[in-house]
């Protein structure tokens, strides 16, 4: 797992919403950034965490650590899951289809 993207951002949102700042680590996949996926699912785990996945892969090795900021400027529809309760998850086909919210079936989330 690569945790290398830690550099601190200055973002400036004017309307930032979420409950943590934009500077807070986020875990989304390299097919997001690299490939031009969507983000297909969005999870908030027990302790806070948030996960924007493609929903392409389950391969650790995709997987990439970078700023929330980063990620809501690349796709500012993530904003209408700012308020999704912890250990929920919106999902959607595409980035063009409505998030869909439900919560965590398994209790299999971190
Ligand atoms: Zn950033």
């Amino acid at each position: 797992m690569q945790n290398d993207a830690h550099a601190h951002h200055a973002h400036a949102f004017e309307a930032w919403p979420f409950e943590v700042p934009a500077e807070t680590g986020v875990f989304t996949t390299r097919q997001v950034l690299e490939d031009g996926e969507p983000v297909r699912e969005a999870h908030h785990d027990a302790d806070g965490d948030w996960q924007f996945l493609c929903g392409t892969t389950r391969d650790a090795a995709d997987l990439r650590y970078v700023c929330m900021g980063c990620m809501l400027e690349r796709d500012a529809t993530l904003a209408v899951v700012a308020h999704l309760p912890v250990e929920w998850t919106a999902s959607r086909g595409s980035a063009n289809e409505p998030w869909v919210q439900a919560p965590y079936a398994g209790g299999d989330a971190t």
